[in-house]
């Protein structure tokens, strides 16, 4: 990567401001129920703590819409984090900007770690306002950009504060953008994508970005059942996007325009009714009965993308094959991620549900890369500069 990362900075006893993400899953007794996201940031609190730095941590947590609100406090956070890290201090401040902030960081060693509580508590965060991210800015003497999953927000802790300090990436920041950003601009091809998921309004910019890019994008997921639908197939009570029927043909014409190879699904296991239980059969998409929907590809399809990821040496996937939280129609869903674990291939799944879904199927582990942002992936995979990205000083 072009981007300036910790490893160029001589940290001992300097002040580092690092923005994590930090935006765990907490349940109602406000328990962390997944700590992924904070163990993604070890690495380089690790690293900075181990060179001497005082590492003072920033992030968000839900959506607390500008005003301090209990249910959304980062102190459970701060606790998981001191078990994690095992050894030394990690301290709490219940503000973000302050007196009291400045005095907490004042008062931190070498190596000490101190969490912010949660920057959008104030408007500015979102708002991008110079008064927050020069107050912020204040608490340290380098800016750290560890926070992949905000990366696609021009945010006062994400983008604004590098206005004010050197900025440079952390360890997730570097291998999420390096992994990514080499695959899209020199793939080891064959470079197979699958994009699934609901609409294909949610991933058009992405299908257009990807097209010139790939030698074959494999389409699931309910967004097929408008790409069948414009090809003339009767999808009966299939989820079809009326209004990007338009589109969908103006894609297919793209990739012919490329010489793009672009794969629908030729048969799918369609449903009585959009339920777990409900009756479902194998059909060829051009028998698809009037009473029927699509909910996930089938047998036929799940082989030919198979075929395709496996002689793949590069494979993106973004968006589930189909509504793969019902048992019934997950099939296909994991069968790309199991074909994608069996390929001798850069393997990156972005996206939540994708996400979701290899960790599900107990195969994360096994990709080459699971990106931790799901909005930051995507408009990574539609070729947008991503503002937290941009922020950071190039090498
Ligand atoms: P997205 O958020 O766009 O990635 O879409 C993910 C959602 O699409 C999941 O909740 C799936 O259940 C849903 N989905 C996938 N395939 C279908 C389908 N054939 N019909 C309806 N919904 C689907």
């Amino acid at each position: 990567m072009a981007k300036k990362t910790i490893e160029d900075i001589e940290w001992q006893g300097k002040r580092a401001l690092v923005r994590v993400d930090f935006n765990v899953p907490m349940n109602d007794a406000g328990e962390i129920t997944d700590d992924t996201r904070i163990r993604a940031a070890l690495p380089t609190i690790t690293y900075l703590k181990e060179h001497g730095a005082r590492v003072i941590l920033m992030s968000h947590l839900g959506r607390p819409k500008g005003e301090r609100n209990d249910k959304y406090s980062l102190r459970p956070v701060a606790e998981h984090l001191q078990g994690l890290l095992g050894e030394g201090h990690v301290s709490f401040v219940d503000d973000c900007i302050g007196e009291k902030v400045k005095e907490a960081v004042a008062a931190l060693h070498e190596g000490d770690v101190l969490l912010l509580e949660n920057v959008r508590f104030y408007a500015g965060e979102e708002k991008n306002r110079a008064d927050l991210a020069e107050a912020l800015a204040e608490l340290g003497d380098v800016f750290v950009n560890d926070a992949f999953g905000t990366a696609h927000r021009a945010h006062a802790s994400t983008a604004g504060v590098a206005d004010y300090l050197p900025s440079v990436a952390g360890y997730l920041m570097e291998k999420e953008v390096g992994i990514m950003g080499e695959a899209l601009a020199s793939p080891k091809r064959p470079f197979v994508a699958i994009i699934g998921g609901a609409k294909v309004s949610d991933k058009i910019q992405v299908i257009e970005n990807l097209l010139p890019k790939v030698d074959a994008l494999l389409i699931g997921g309910g967004m097929a059942n408008t790409f069948l639908a414009v090809q003339g197939y009767d999808m009966a009570k299939s989820l079809v996007e009326a209004d990007a029927l338009e589109t969908a043909g103006k894609l297919l014409e793209l990739a012919k325009q490329h010489g793009s190879r672009l794969l629908l699904p030729t048969d799918v296991i369609a449903a009585k009714a959009f339920a777990a239980d409900a009756e479902h059969a194998v059909r060829q998409v051009n028998e698809i009965e009037a009473d029927e929907m699509a909910l996930d590809i089938g047998p036929d399809s799940i082989a030919l993308y198979q075929k395709e990821i496996k002689s793949a040496k590069t494979v993106i996937w973004n968006g589930p094959m189909g509504v793969f939280e019902m048992p019934a129609f997950a099939k296909g869903t994991f069968a790309i991620a199991q074909a994608m674990v069996e390929a001798d291939a850069t393997t990156i799944v972005g996206g939540g549900d994708s996400v979701a879904a290899v960790e599900q199927a107990g195969v994360a582990s096994k990709m080459s890369h699971v990106s931790t942002g799901g909005g930051a992936s995507l408009e990574f995979l539609e070729g947008k500069a991503l503002p937290g990205v941009e922020a950071i000083a190039d090498k």
